[in-house]
């Protein structure tokens, strides 16, 4: 059985987007930028689809400016604001520990250049209070930046309450909702924020191509210098096949939005109740609200990288954590922030399902998973002083 279980590292192209996108490639070649017909037909695509992505979060095509995806949307929003902070004396940003890497590097660049940036804490379930974000701004905060959905546990965090918390301070608010849109309803003046970032690939659109919201009024400044793109905001000609990819996927998910939330919950829950019977292991999050397709559980005594590829040659596709971790032997800083203990944090498996996925392959999965970490268990010399209680089990 091949399972491709992966879907919060990307998604599998819908074929609707797909056919839309090779139509965009053969009829609207031209440059959206060159007065010529063909280039105004190319430049309605290009607008059609910046109205249907405004739409489905609740934006006016006026603040959704294309990038190549959600790192670039997070770096621009980020440093737009703190740079625009930095011009009136502000020089202090507030985050969360669990931020994607997008954020997290970007936080550390700004605060080689002076920033001082606040690392909010999370509780076990990877859940940050909002009164921790009312406590930490202060009268020189530039930025506040909290993701909606944690791409390695899926947990939820409360945005909207953030950002009336934001919006009563008067400090600008980013959320990196690359995990939510296309996933769980997203709506940018429920949230109240300032800036956005979102990514075609994790709802079934193209790879390298994103967008990022910017609140009619609030500052933006571009990363790329070149040509009048964007409102002058992204230079670069606009890779429209991509771009029109990502609208229809984005509508085609919003279509199905809650019929696909249900399936997905449930074929996670089904997985995670199958799952959570191996014993001395936790799952990540659940006490918290989550996506519905992201499941993260630790095994004691596991080796996270050993048991992914074991599951890949049993034709199983999960990861250990985010995609840009893996490779390096640092156990996730999402997990860590979670109060996990570094030992138990290494063996780590994310499976993140899709409305594609069945019941079918979910049991194959449990089936698949069990006879791993019981093999990898019995070749360990951990779990051999767990048993013989010459060492303490982290999950009883
Ligand atoms: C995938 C992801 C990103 C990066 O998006 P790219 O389009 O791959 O650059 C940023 N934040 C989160 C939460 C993600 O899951």
């Amino acid at each position: 059985m091949k399972i491709y279980a992966d879907n919060a590292a990307t998604t599998k192209i819908s074929e609707n987007a797909l056919a839309v996108m090779i139509e965009n490639m053969k009829l609207y070649f031209a440059n959206p930028s060159s007065l010529h017909t063909p280039g105004q037909l190319a430049k309605e695509q290009l607008e059609q689809a910046r109205e249907e992505i405004a739409q489905a979060i609740g934006a006016k095509p006026r603040e959704i400016f294309f990038t190549s995806g959600g790192s670039e949307s997070d770096n621009q929003a980020i440093c737009s604001a703190a740079y625009a902070g930095k011009r009136k004396g502000k020089n202090h940003i507030i985050t969360t520990t669990v931020e994607h890497h997008a954020v997290l590097h970007t936080m550390a660049k700004l605060a080689k250049d002076g920033f001082e940036v606040t690392y909010l804490p999370v509780d076990e379930d990877g859940w940050l209070d909002p009164q921790l974000v009312r406590e930490a701004i202060r009268e020189e905060t530039a930025l506040v930046s909290v993701m909606y959905a944690n791409n390695e546990v899926g947990t939820l965090l409360p945005v909207k309450e953030i950002g009336a918390i934001c919006k009563e301070k008067k400090v600008p608010f980013h959320t990196d909702a690359v995990q939510a849109v296309g996933h769980v309803p997203v709506d940018v003046r429920e949230i109240g924020c300032d800036y956005l970032a979102l990514s075609g690939h994790k709802f079934h659109g193209p790879r390298g191509v994103g967008a990022l919201y910017v609140r009619m009024g609030a500052r933006i400044d571009n990363l790329i210098e070149g040509g009048a793109q964007e409102r002058g905001k992204r230079a670069g000609t606009e890779n429209i096949p991509a771009i029109v990819g990502m609208a229809t996927a984005l509508k085609e998910a919003l279509n199905q939005l809650e019929e696909n939330m249900e399936k997905t919950a449930a074929l996670r829950d089904y997985l995670e109740a199958g799952l959570s019977k191996i014993s001395h292991s936790k799952i990540n999050g659940s006490g918290a609200e989550r996506v519905p397709g992201t499941l993260n559980i630790c095994f004691e005594a596991i080796e996270g990288e050993s048991l992914l590829l074991l599951l890949d040659a049993k034709g199983i596709a999960a990861s250990s954590g985010s995609a840009c971790t893996s490779g390096s032997l640092d156990p996730s800083h999402v997990l860590l922030a979670l109060g996990l203990p570094h030992e138990v944090a290494h063996g780590s498996l994310r499976l993140s399902v899709s409305e594609e996925n069945t019941y079918e392959q979910m049991d194959y999965i449990i089936e698949q998973v069990k006879e791993v970490v019981s093999y990898l268990r019995s070749i360990s010399p951990v779990w051999e002083s767990l048993k013989k209680g010459e060492k303490e089990y982290i999950f009883k």
